[in-house]
């Protein structure tokens, strides 16, 4: 429920902040778009730590299978598929994840609530429409205020420090797909982590791995150890995901119980709606709408102070 302090009036179904094309249309003012072809990067210490963890455990699951697993095996055929598939898989978690950390995740303008503004919305007596006492704008229909990312995030699933990024309206899709192909990953891992513990104890400890006994077990359990933490959390957090979007409901708003007042998209309309389009191949695609951005190390005078 917002706080009285969020009441203005109500526009809810105001065409200028329901629709992400005509909210986009409205707010596409030169610096605007200047800040939307900045990159984005929540400067944040804890999800700064907590991206750079998961690139250096995914980095550490891709040697041990290619050093310690397949690159010492006799088999060159085993060796080529599964150190494709399992590179490939690397690969595809890797760029899900940067999408994720480096997508706007649906922001909507700080300080947008000014006089002219308002009067651009051209409301009708009565009508209300909430405003963020935080970063004083005008609170589209299903945004959240983040405290990490300072800003109202359209439809805010919530803030992930793993990706250090909130998950909302523009950056769900890759989300998703990063936990997918890391819970891919890991069972990948793990088939190979077994059939690799197999054929030493059946075989000579010496012979399977370029490493010697000890340093291949503590690396093979180490690596069984992350795979197993991985695929439960990134599996759970993909079904829970799906069924959001399924649902076309947040995380937020399933927490608070919220009564939809909007139109809800249900099941495929849903997913058509987060990954763009009719099924396809594009759907698992995270390079899809990538486009180089330019980079700035210091934010310019008034620009918003997530940006670099
Ligand atoms: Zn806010
Ligand atoms: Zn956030």
């Amino acid at each position: 429920m917002p706080s009285s302090g969020h009441r203005l009036r109500d526009v809810e179904h105001h065409p200028l902040l329901t629709g992400d094309d005509s909210y986009d249309s409205a707010a596409s003012s030169p610096a605007e778009a200047d800040a939307a072809d900045r990159v984005w990067f929540i400067r944040d210490g804890c999800g700064m730590i907590c991206a750079v963890l998961t690139w250096l455990l995914v980095v550490y699951a891709d040697f041990v299978v290619t050093f310690v697993m397949l690159l010492p095996s006799k088999d060159f055929w085993y060796s080529v598929v599964n150190g494709v598939v399992f590179n490939c898989l690397a690969v595809l978690a890797l760029s899900s994840h940067l999408r994720t950390m480096l997508t706007d995740p649906g922001a909507v303008p700080k300080g947008n609530a000014t006089k002219e503004y308002m009067e651009s919305l051209q409301l009708k007596p009565g009508e209300v429409i909430y405003k963020c006492p935080k970063c004083c704008c005008v609170k589209p229909e299903r945004a959240h205020h983040c405290s990490i990312c300072k800003r109202c995030i359209r439809k805010m699933d919530h803030h992930c420090p793993w990706v250090n990024n909130c998950v909302g309206e523009k950056n769900q899709k890759f989300f998703v797909l990063f936990t997918m192909y890391i819970a891919l990953a890991s069972v990948h891992a793990l088939v190979l982590c077994g059939l690799q513990f197999i054929a030493c104890v059946r075989g000579q400890w010496t012979e399977c791995s370029d490493f010697s006994p000890p340093v291949t077990v503590i690396l093979l359990i180490f690596l069984c150890l992350e795979g197993l933490l991985f695929f439960t959390f990134t599996a759970v957090m993909f079904g829970t995901q799906i069924h959001s979007i399924c649902n076309d409901e947040t995380e937020i708003e399933r927490l608070k119980s919220e009564k939809p007042t909007w139109e809800r998209r249900l099941r495929w309309e849903g997913m058509k709606s987060v990954f763009g389009g009719p099924p396809s191949l594009l759907w698992m695609n995270p390079f899809v709408g990538f486009r180089f951005r330019r980079l700035q190390t210091r934010p310019r005078k008034g620009a918003p102070e997530f940006s670099v």
